[in-house]
């Protein structure tokens, strides 16, 4: 049976990279009918925080990324937080200094710096001199209970470190270029590349698939499955995502949290069929549109791709449209209630209700998101001071002589009416504008859907005007006609 991990540091939100990691791990599991397990890397106390952690559960949760054992639902192989594992960890160095495969690192801080130093004058790999792995079991001992403070590291052995990675084929290190890594650091903390390794053979994981950024710590991680004598899990490293200027994604390219995804309605179907085509393609080479339940069907690992893929907004907001098109009206309103300047406790009326779905049906078709039904719904809602100055902004369209002829004849009939507007109400006065001016078509009503909705295009004025009319009746909508 297959067994794989997520293993985030609950040291922030969860991002776009390892979100990928998150998924590519739980659909080989769904896709192999194995386990996906949830392991909480808090080993770095200061940085680590419970509120990241349930911050990673709900993202994780809203994705849709169930796993099987984890710290809150438990499993036979836990604790699932590093953080109660130290007594394991303790256990297991112990062992491995009674074995020699280990031994106590007296250098102080200084020593080992100045060690880099004289290795970087001379060009050489900044790689630990292994002075103290000379030191006899005896004299470590000694000094040890003398008080003396000591790391413990790895006996790195002097043959290349190789294994076998899904996504780049046969990796190779020698062993000039490992150092003997430290296991525990002098504080009496164990580092990232023991525990991980320890929690993954102790948790059986047979497959390893993590972001590429861990490959250079993979060779010291089999060193310590050899030195157990554990069997060494296959690993899949999965290529970098960059930004559209080809660096790295970061903080600089935007949005890149899931949570600011979500908030920003970004449908977790659509991000789910995203982030499975960021590094992965369909065998037919073409599909793009995979629901989850698609996904585990034909996820391979063998189809992940080496080349570092490049995150595209506009192949979010593709695959977004695609997912908002389907998606039950009554779960969109939900969605976008927060995108709309509705007080929150209205979302049970069931006439609210109602003509919010058919607000939102009207949009939809020009929506990538559904908070851009924010801006594109204000003039619903209000006469708002910004919008009528964007309107006047868009003046040289609206400055032609017929522009104006039908913009003055329009306001003329406006201002002098009081009410909700109703269809039949703009239908008369469009129609009199028409006469009155000679303009039609879209010379007639490209500048009355300006002055009205601060946009180019939108819904169609048949449509628009009902919903208004009815938002009105429930005191909610306004046409701005001033
Ligand atoms: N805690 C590590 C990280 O978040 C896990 C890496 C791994 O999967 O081994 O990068």
């Amino acid at each position: 049976k297959t067994r794989v991990r997520f293993a985030p540091s609950p040291t922030g939100l969860l991002h776009v990279g390892n979100a990928r990691t998150a998924l590519y791990n739980w659909l080989f599991a769904r896709h192999t009918g194995g386990d996906f397990l949830l392991r909480i890397e808090d080993t770095d106390l200061e940085r680590s925080e419970a509120r990241h952690e349930a911050q990673l559960m709900e993202d994780l949760s809203w994705l849709g990324l169930g796993w099987d054992e984890g710290p809150d639902v438990g499993g036979q192989y836990g604790p699932y937080r590093q953080s109660d594992r130290l007594d394991i960890y303790a256990r297991h160095t112990e062992q491995l200094l009674n074995e020699g495969k280990a031994y106590r690192c007296f250098c102080t801080p200084e020593e080992i710096e100045a060690e880099r130093r004289r290795a970087a004058e001379l060009h050489q790999p900044q790689v630990y001199s292994g002075k103290c792995s000379r030191i006899s079991p005896a004299d470590s001992l000694a000094r040890a209970s003398a008080g003396e403070s000591f790391a413990v590291r790895l006996r790195i052995p002097e043959r290349p470190l190789r294994f076998h990675d899904l996504v780049r084929g046969e990796v190779e290190f020698t062993s000039e270029s490992v150092s003997d890594p430290v296991l525990v650091r002098s504080s009496g903390v164990p580092v990232y590349n023991y525990v991980v390794t320890v929690d993954d053979a102790l948790m059986q994981i047979t497959h390893v698939i993590r972001g590429d950024d861990h490959l250079s710590n993979t060779p010291k991680q089999v060193a310590i499955y050899e030195a157990f004598g554990w069997p060494v899990p296959v690993f899949a490293h999965l290529s970098t995502i960059l930004g559209s200027d080809r660096e790295r994604l970061s903080k600089r390219h935007g949005a890149t949290s899931i949570a600011s995804f979500r908030e920003m309605g970004v449908l977790p179907e659509a991000l789910v069929n995203y982030l499975a085509l960021l590094g992965w393609g369909a065998e037919d080479g073409k599909t793009e549109t995979f629901t989850p339940e698609e996904l585990t069907r034909v996820f391979k690992l063998e189809r992940v791709t080496a080349s570092p893929a490049v995150f595209d907004w506009d192949k979010l907001h593709w695959l977004n449209r695609h997912y908002l098109k389907q998606s039950e009206p009554q779960r969109l309103a939900a969605l976008a209630w927060p995108h709309l300047p509705l007080p929150p406790a209205d979302s049970s009326s069931p006439a609210l209700q109602a003509w919010v779905e058919r607000l939102i049906a009207l949009f939809l078709p020009a929506l990538d998101r559904l908070d851009q039904l924010s801006e594109k719904t204000q003039f619903i809602f209000r006469f708002d001071e910004t919008a009528a100055k964007q309107n006047a902004e868009n003046a040289p369209l609206l400055s032609s002589e017929i522009a104006q002829k039908v913009l003055s004849a329009f306001a003329a009939r406006a201002a002098a009416f009081s009410g909700a507007v109703t269809p039949e109400q703009f239908k008369l006065w469009m129609n009199e504008v028409k006469a009155e001016t000679g303009a039609k078509g879209k010379d007639l009503f490209h500048p009355v859907r300006i002055a009205l909705t601060g946009a180019h295009s939108g819904p169609e004025f048949d449509k628009l005007i009902p919903v208004i009319e009815e938002g009105s009746q429930l005191g909610l909508s306004i046409l701005n006609i001033r």
